[in-house]
């Protein structure tokens, strides 16, 4: 089934009704298929192909969300102990450097992805890299990743001031990670168990610490081979964060709309509606449901009058 064919076929069958037969001979022969179990298994066959078993599909691209991750080379420095070794800042004979990264936008298709080349690598210089990294996340206004907060972020500023460079323009952060530490209860918070439980995009193995050591050595075949394992992390990375998008607290996707429409503050869609009321010891305030995302979100006015608001006593 090619795209065009899938595409038009995936928007009625995102409408059908649950109680209405949709896989008819009609629809088979319209799409021509001989069956409409042939054509149910191409339509199925097709959303593997194009990753639309996933919840992502069809949104549209989201510029002001941009998704990354670096790979780093380790620090390297002698030491006398094999075990919980103490280093010396005189020990230290390289600091890390940054040997790949990768980043999209929410939704898109495209993957940026920047690596040093061999020589880059021989010598630790990560400056080219470093600004086509500046140059895109300055024009977003989110920068998600996984452990972000912690570690690429760190590293980023720690590779700018080594490199003389000057500090990013702020920017909101939704750390995956730490969201996941906060709202659930994962038997491990790792990219790699969470992505298998949620049943997302997998992160890509590698061979370990020797990938590593050849990156360093300037192998263009290992440091294409850990941009690629870099970019596998970023499409884990967004499923993870489109899975938990509702559950967490978010910057409000609400400021970023110039119109006076309420949006759900998890994912800006105005695809929402009123339902029911939370209450806090100050307040009433009616709560909303994004059909998008899922997420539940509640109106800045408080509806009790001022007499009521008065008459209230508080503990
Ligand atoms: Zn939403």
């Amino acid at each position: 089934m090619n795209r065009e064919i899938f595409d038009a076929l995936y928007e009625v069958w995102q409408k059908k009704d649950i109680k209405d037969k949709f896989w008819t001979d009609d629809l088979a022969l319209l799409y021509g298929y001989p069956s409409p179990e042939a054509l149910r298994s191409a339509f199925r066959r097709a959303r593997k192909r194009y990753k639309t078993d996933n919840f992502n599909y069809h949104k549209p691209v989201n510029k002001k969300i941009f998704i990354f991750d670096l790979e780093t080379s380790p620090l390297i420095a002698y030491t006398f102990s094999y075990f919980g070794a103490y280093l010396s800042p005189d020990s230290v004979m390289q600091t890390p450097y940054i040997l790949t990264w990768a980043g999209k936008y929410l939704y898109d298709n495209e993957i940026y992805g920047f690596r040093l080349n061999s020589d880059e690598a021989l010598e630790g210089n990560d400056l080219s890299i470093i600004k086509n990294l500046i140059e895109i996340i300055s024009e977003a206004d989110i920068l998600v990743g996984y452990n972000l907060k912690n570690f690429d972020m760190k590293i980023l500023n720690t590779r700018l001031i080594e490199n003389g460079l000057k500090p990013l323009p702020p920017k909101q952060i939704v750390d995956v990670y730490q969201e996941i530490k906060k709202t659930f209860y994962f038997h491990s918070n790792s990219m790699k168990y969470v992505a298998k439980v949620l049943k997302v995009h997998q992160k890509i193995e590698n061979e370990g610490i020797g990938l590593w050591k050849r990156c360093m050595n300037g192998d263009e075949d290992a440091l294409i081979e850990m941009l690629d394992y870099c970019k596998g992390d970023i499409l884990a990375t967004e499923d993870i964060y489109i899975k938990i998008l509702p559950f967490i607290s978010h910057p409000n996707m609400g400021v970023f709309n110039q119109d006076s429409i309420r949006v759900c503050p998890n994912c800006g869609s105005s695809d929402i509606y009123q339902k029911g009321k939370y209450y806090t010891p100050a307040g009433e305030w009616l709560t909303y449901y994004c059909n998008s995302c899922g997420a539940f979100s509640r109106g800045k006015q408080n509806l009790l009058d001022k007499s009521k608001k008065k008459m209230l006593l508080i503990k």
